[in-house]
């Protein structure tokens, strides 16, 4: 076997857990489709328990040398006029992926890890016991253990055959960088009938505008002077927010088919983790921490059993048991809250209940991400964001 361990994408989770794996004193393989760097479509919300994430892979420092924009509110409205404020109980990060992923890349380049981008995976046979082959664009590669971090949805998964994909899904999403409108250290999330689109600033100090709703709304007019869909301009804010902006990105980026659905923590004997695993709805702004988290929950395991201190079986039955523990409730938090903020009297009444309880407000927004290291977060915001 040529590798121990080869991540197909490199996105955050399979960056993260090539960056362990080769820490661990393991040869470790990245494959990656796109070639590095590149815009992603992403609302690039970093929930604040990513800092402990980032330090522990050694990308903190370049985060924070960036110029990764402070979050430490969040203002919700919805198509109705309702709105909630609220202070996040830690302050975020604002931070494109075309910046994150390329830090994240080199620095599992750094640490040795054979990282080849502008390679596809066009397909994976083998298992635990006798090991797999990967067939990618450049040819084929051998490894001990393949962990699947293709993201939200690949060719991938049709071309594994993967359950999720037989069933279809109606959401689509978009997103681009604006300017034109001051947002400042807020984190912007604005409901219309069938969707909702979140603005946060990044580094570049352009506006991140990432909005996701039924494909139904594609079908309608475009709004004669806004240019966007006629339902996101039902929400009297959001419409002012696209009145004021320019767009930046020379095109917007567009997905469609995107699940919430859980897709399984392995296909065959291919180890999944971050969104390939399951992804969290945008809504909560967690996917990645959820994805750099899924990956440290994977490597432990992926190390023992390399090292034969733990069977096949184990290995992916421990593995689902820490996984599920630790995601399931947020994830389904995540799609009820999804549901309702995409119907505007479910919107309505949710963010007027906040409004009129602050505290249920406070709740949900730490109930959907995980628990931040308090010594590592206040100590990256206060010192490095103020
Ligand atoms: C509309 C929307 C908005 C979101 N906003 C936020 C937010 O604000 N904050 C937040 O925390 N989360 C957000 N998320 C979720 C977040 O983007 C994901 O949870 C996160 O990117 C998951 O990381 P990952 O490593 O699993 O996958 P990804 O980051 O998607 O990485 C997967 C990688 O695999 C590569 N790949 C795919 N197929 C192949 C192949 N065949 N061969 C080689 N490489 C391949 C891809 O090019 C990609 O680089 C949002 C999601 C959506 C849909």
């Amino acid at each position: 076997m040529n590798y121990d361990a080869i991540a197909i994408g490199a996105g955050l989770s399979g960056c993260s857990a090539a960056i362990q794996l080769a820490k661990l004193g393991y040869r470790v393989l990245l494959l990656e489709q796109s070639h590095y760097p590149v815009h992603k479509l992403c609302g690039e919300f970093l929930s604040i328990e990513v800092t402990e994430a980032f330090e522990n892979l050694g990308v903190l420092e370049r985060v924070r040398k960036v110029g990764a924009h402070p979050i430490h509110r969040a203002y919700l409205t919805t198509s109705s006029g309702a709105s909630f404020r609220s202070a996040l109980p830690s302050a975020a990060l604002g931070l494109s992926r075309y910046q994150l992923d390329l830090m994240l890349f080199q620095r599992a380049q750094e640490l040795h890890v054979d990282c080849q981008d502008n390679t596809k995976v066009l397909g994976v046979v083998g298992n635990l016991q006798d090991g797999f082959t990967v067939n990618t664009s450049k040819g084929d590669f051998t490894g001990r253990v393949v962990l699947g971090a293709f993201g939200k949805r690949s060719p991938l998964d049709r071309t594994l055959n993967r359950e999720f994909i037989q069933k279809k899904s109606p959401w689509i999403a978009y997103k681009g960088h604006f300017t034109g409108v001051d947002i400042g250290d807020a984190i912007e999330l604005h409901s219309f009938p069938n969707g909702y689109c979140g603005l946060s600033q990044i580094e570049t100090g352009e506006i991140n505008v990432c909005w996701i709703a039924h494909e139904r709304v594609m079908k309608e007019p475009t709004h004669k002077d806004l240019g966007i869909p006629e339902s996101l301009a039902k929400n009297p804010v959001l419409a002012d927010r696209f009145h004021n902006m320019q767009r930046v990105s020379t095109s917007l980026q567009g997905l469609s088919q995107i699940t919430f659905a859980l897709k399984g923590n392995f296909h065959g004997d291919i180890c999944m983790i971050g969104d390939t695993a399951g992804m969290i709805t945008p809504l909560c702004g967690d996917g990645m921490a959820m994805a750099l988290r899924s990956a440290e929950i994977a490597v432990p395991f992926v190390s023992q059993f390399l090292e034969h201190q733990l069977s096949a079986i184990t290995f992916k039955q421990q593995y689902a048991i820490a996984w599920r523990k630790e995601f399931q409730t947020r994830l389904q938090l995540g799609r009820f809250m999804h549901n309702c903020f995409v119907q505007p009297p479910l919107a309505n009444i949710g963010v007027s209940l906040c409004q009129m309880v602050p505290a249920l407000g406070n709740w949900i927004i730490g109930a959907t991400r995980g628990k931040p290291n308090h010594l590592v977060s206040y100590d990256f915001a206060s010192n490095a964001l103020s």
